[in-house]
Formats: C-alpha cells, structure tokens, sequence
C-alpha cells in the first residue's frame, strides 16, 4: 500500500510526468496539496534517497517562473 502523503503524491506525478519541471507552486496544486506542505518535505527528502528526482533552479513548465523546480529525470 503506497501512503497517500502530499510527498508521495507529488513524487508519483513527477514520475509520471517524467522529464518535465514543476515548481513548487503548481506541483502542489496539481495534487491538491498546499506549497508548504510539499516544499519542506521535498527538499528534505530529494537529496537523501538517491531518488531520480531533480530539484534546482529551472523554469517551471505550467506556470513559466524561473524558480526553484522538481523534475523527474529520465534514466
Ligand atoms: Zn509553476
């Protein structure tokens, strides 16, 4: 059974929108989930597991910001 956080939402949208980058903002408001519900998590979990998610400085793809973005890579 996968739980349904706001964290794991976000990261099976991401895989299934692989390759395309997603700031925090739209992210969260494509799952239903609040921006300080995903960003904090997010930040804390992406950079420990080795995950193929990619957090960085992009242009987000639904909104056009140049911001901080998520973005599944492909491998
Ligand atoms: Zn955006």
């Amino acid at each position: 059974m996968t739980e349904r956080t706001p964290l794991s939402q976000a990261l099976g949208f991401l895989r299934e929108q692989a390759g395309i980058a997603f700031c925090f903002d739209c992210l969260a408001n494509a799952i239903g989930a609040t921006t300080r519900d995903l960003a904090e998590p997010l930040r804390r979990v992406v950079p420990r597991t080795g995950s193929p998610i990619d957090l960085g400085r992009g242009r987000c793809s639904v909104c056009r910001s140049e911001t901080e973005v998520a973005r599944h890579t492909l491998h």
